[in-house]
């Protein structure tokens, strides 16, 4: 063995250390951390817009043996629940050991992300095609979505109050949809605007039929018979579309990427891949918990968490409400100490846009966990600046469980930024922090994360819940 300088040791002793998990995991750990990710990669498929994240999570909560809230029972230890708000949203934990008035931990995701929803009289038919009218939800770059298999997800609900779920574009043998965009022969003008603008808005129409309804009499005949198809498989008419959310997502299954196949990809890690991580994390967790667990879904994040489906109303604060009234515990003291995770997303560096990122400040694929102290954006604004004490008790979890973890801020000062659900929780007096998984190519119709961050996010849940704080 070479002896140390003493530079070296000093180093070793003071300098924070950041080491590749695909180079720092055993071979074991990192085949457990990418075994980690087939399940996610099914869960993906099968939950791409919230309605279906919901429907999904509560069959295996139930599976595990977890029962639909109910107010005014009085939930003794080790007892699971779940309460599901209008099929958008869902909170869902164990009762644990320790008295409520103590705080609960919060684990708070959202389970909406960009895509592009259909206006309420979206099908019109022009030059004998038939299309959709739509109004993208969300942080879309609109150019991206142009020229690619669409499916068409969502609920309508009929006259009669019954609900049909439509999934058209998964199966393999499903049609697709798709916006068109121009061919280069005749984009001239169109090059001339710039890339925000390379699509406007009310150009993302979504092609959906072209045949004509055989009939002399009849106008408007290929809408006629894109109406007449989907009367038969899902009996609805026009009018319905008044009372449904339909939205158009990439017809894109989750897929290993790169060769060594340590990346991956997906439509909408932002941010079902810490609302399954966080799944994941309680389900382990549920045995015999010590604290109270509250996981929650949320909607809307992607538009403010408005609507009362998002964190920006009351539905959160009202659950634990019920979940303490039967101990006669106010709702304002369990959340005064309580402690939650935001498991919300950041952004990787990418080495092809460099410029963007301020490289001693911002989350790499696969070094770990990102913990955002701050969010915000041009000066701070909007933030949850989480307090130091409580950034030190879940950096010091994290390091005791050695759950791989960095930190991260959204790019460079000045140059955008974003905020997350944490200020809605911080602003009911819980201590909250930023945490989740580094994205790459963030709220484009095929993000990228790297599957040892996937793994560590899910420990970093777990010891969350498990740690005393
Ligand atoms: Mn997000
Ligand atoms: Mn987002």
């Amino acid at each position: 063995m070479e002896n140390k300088t003493k530079g070296e040791l000093l180093q070793e002793e003071l300098l924070l250390k950041a080491e590749n998990a695909t180079n720092k995991l055993s071979d074991e750990e990192l085949k457990k951390a990418y075994d980690f990710c087939e399940p996610y990669k099914k869960f993906m498929d099968a939950a791409k817009i919230e309605n279906e994240a919901v429907r999904v999570t509560i069959e295996m909560l139930e599976a595990h043996g977890y029962k639909a809230f109910e107010p005014g029972k009085k939930y003794m230890p080790g007892e699971k629940f779940y309460s599901n708000n209008r099929g958008r949203a869902l909170i869902f934990g164990t009762m644990g050991k320790r008295p409520i008035e103590q705080g609960v931990k919060i684990l708070a995701s959202h389970i909406d992300s960009p895509r592009l929803d259909l206006k309420q009289r979206p099908l019109y038919e022009e030059s004998e095609l038939a299309l959709l009218k739509t109004h993208y939800y969300g942080g879309v770059r609109r150019y991206q979505w142009a020229a690619r298999p669409l499916a068409l997800h969502g609920d309508m609900y009929k006259k009669d109050g019954s609900v049909v779920h439509v999934t058209i574009g998964e199966d393999e043998n499903d049609p697709v949809f798709i916006v068109s965009d121009l061919l280069p022969h005749l984009a001239k003008d169109q090059n001339q605007r710039t890339l925000k603008d390379g699509l406007k808005g009310e150009e993302m129409n979504v092609v959906i039929g072209s045949q004509v309804f055989k009939d002399d009499k009849a106008s408007q005949k290929v809408k006629l018979n894109i109406l007449r198809l989907l009367n038969e498989k899902y009996g609805v008419v026009e009018g319905d579309f008044l009372s449904a959310e339909l939205t158009c997502v990439p017809a894109v299954k989750a897929k290993d990427v790169g060769l060594d196949r340590s990346l991956l990809g997906a439509y909408g890690h932002d941010d079902r891949v810490c609302a399954y991580t966080s799944l994941m994390a309680e389900l382990d967790y549920n045995k015999d918990p010590d604290w109270t667990s509250v996981v929650v879904f949320a909607d809307k994040e992607e538009v403010g968490s408005d609507s009362n489906t998002g964190l920006n109303s009351a539905f959160m604060e009202y659950f634990i409400a019920d979940l303490a009234a039967p101990y006669n515990v106010p709702v304002r003291t369990v959340l005064s100490n309580s402690k939650c995770l935001s498991a919300d997303v950041s952004a990787a560096f990418d080495p092809t846009f460099p410029d963007v990122f301020e490289k001693r400040n911002t989350s790499f694929l696969n070094y770990g966990v990102c913990i955002v102290k701050y969010t915000g954006s041009g000066g701070k604004g909007g933030t949850n600046d989480c307090y130091a004490k409580f950034a030190g008790d879940v950096r010091r979890v994290m390091d005791n469980a050695n759950v791989i973890w960095q930190t991260g801020e959204l790019g460079k000062v000045d140059q955008g930024g974003g905020g997350t659900v944490a200020k809605f929780i911080s602003a009911l007096n819980v201590d909250v922090i930023d945490i989740g998984v580094p994205v790459m190519a963030m709220h484009a119709p095929f993000e990228v994360v790297a599957k040892t961050d996937v793994y560590m996010t899910y420990r970093a849940f777990y010891e969350f819940l498990k740690a005393e704080l």
